[in-house]
């Protein structure tokens, strides 16, 4: 925060000390409570505060609690006061989502993007339907933290090119095009891992977790103690590739079997030439070609249960589903379950399979995160 820039190290810690304490709040929060926990003297704690309400960062919260005979007054931070923004690009569409400094969703909408022919392109593409979308929802761009943009691509370590990106048909390709027409703060991020930073956050525990990331491209990230374990080449978590039927379907990265194969939605659309939003209603209703619907949800959630045992196998934590497919999973969850419980031999219990808290707008929302953590960090 660049309130003024003359306050020294200690006074800057304190300031942000109050900051975050009121923003993990769970409860009622008091300028008394605040001296208490923070161990600070109520005039330093009124000066914080009349700092960080003038800033516009944190407000009366309106509530009141009787203290020993004396009403405090509750305090929250203005959720509002600054906004992340976090593009999701897949193959058929952009999907843009702005959140508030509580990673609540602001504004949500989907551009369809024809096939991709370079990057520049899609930068200016990016670039365009962001100023659509900030004018349309009326983003104020003075409160703009900055921009993610997730994709279904590893990344190289330093983040400045792409190794792989099946799904969009793209590899070995530098990064540069893609945010150079942006006027803000752009950060690009695998679209798996974006999630399951988003989910780590909304859980707000350190469960060890491998968040298993259902969109066209499949992938995945492992988070051991509230922390990301990358791995070597930053490819951990790629559970999309991972082989579940040998000789199988072919998959976007050439080889045969992967789970991506079998259970992306891009096989629904392949099949039966409609999306997802349509494909579930049908099925749920037992429409004329309910037969064949059922068939192939049937083997796709028989091979999802193949990859959610092999991560349990090899992991031994909570597996958490998420991306656009896990929107739509919930009524067939004790199915899957049945599946999962039937090929596992050690253990017939199933609670450590969740499908991701946030449900909609994992990815867009996720890599948007990284700028309010970032937010939260420089306070
Ligand atoms: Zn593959």
């Amino acid at each position: 925060m660049d309130m003024d820039s003359g306050l020294t190290d200690r006074r800057r810690q304190t300031r942000s000390n109050v900051y975050r304490y009121i923003y993990d709040a769970k409860g009622f929060c008091s300028r008394q409570s605040l001296a208490r926990e923070l161990g600070l003297s109520l005039p330093t704690v009124y000066q914080n505060l009349s700092e960080l309400m003038a800033a516009g960062l944190v407000r009366d919260s309106g509530e009141q609690q009787s203290t020993g005979g004396r009403k405090a007054s509750g305090l929250s931070i203005v959720s509002g006061a600054r906004v992340a923004v976090g593009i999701s690009v897949t193959e058929h569409r952009l999907r843009l989502a702005a959140a508030d400094l509580l990673l609540n969703e602001l504004a949500y909408q989907e551009v369809d993007n024809t096939p991709i022919a370079s990057f520049a392109d899609m930068g200016e593409l990016l670039a365009q339907s962001l100023e659509q979308f900030l004018d349309r929802f009326s983003i104020d761009r003075a409160k703009l933290l900055g921009v993610g943009i997730a994709l279904p691509a590893v990344m190289s370590p330093d983040s400045r090119y792409i190794t792989a990106a099946p799904t969009l048909r793209l590899k070995d390709t530098s990064l540069e095009g893609l945010t150079e027409s942006i006027p803000y703060p752009t950060y690009v991020e695998n679209d798996a891992t974006s999630g399951g930073h988003a989910e780590l956050f909304v859980r707000g525990s350190s469960r060890n977790m491998a968040y298993l990331s259902l969109e066209n491209g499949i992938g995945g990230a492992i988070l051991f103690a509230g922390a990301p374990y990358v791995g070597d080449n930053r490819r951990s978590g790629e559970f999309g590739h991972m082989c579940v039927e040998p000789g199988g379907l072919r998959c976007t990265c050439g080889r045969q079997g992967c789970l991506e194969a079998y259970c992306s939605p891009r096989r629904i659309r392949a099949a039966f030439g409609v999306p997802l939003e349509e494909f579930f209603p049908m099925l749920e209703q037992g429409g004329t070609q309910y037969a064949e619907y059922e068939a192939l949800w049937d083997n796709m959630l028989r091979h999802l249960a193949i990859g959610i045992c092999n991560i349990r196998m090899t992991l031994d934590c909570d597996v958490v589903l998420g991306g656009f497919l896990s929107e739509f999973l919930a009524p067939y969850l004790p199915r899957l379950k049945e599946y999962v419980a039937g090929i596992n031999p050690f253990e017939s219990d199933t609670g450590y399979l969740h499908l991701s808290t946030l449900r909609r707008h994992t990815v867009p929302l996720g890599v948007a995160l990284h700028f309010i953590v970032d937010f939260l960090e420089r306070i």
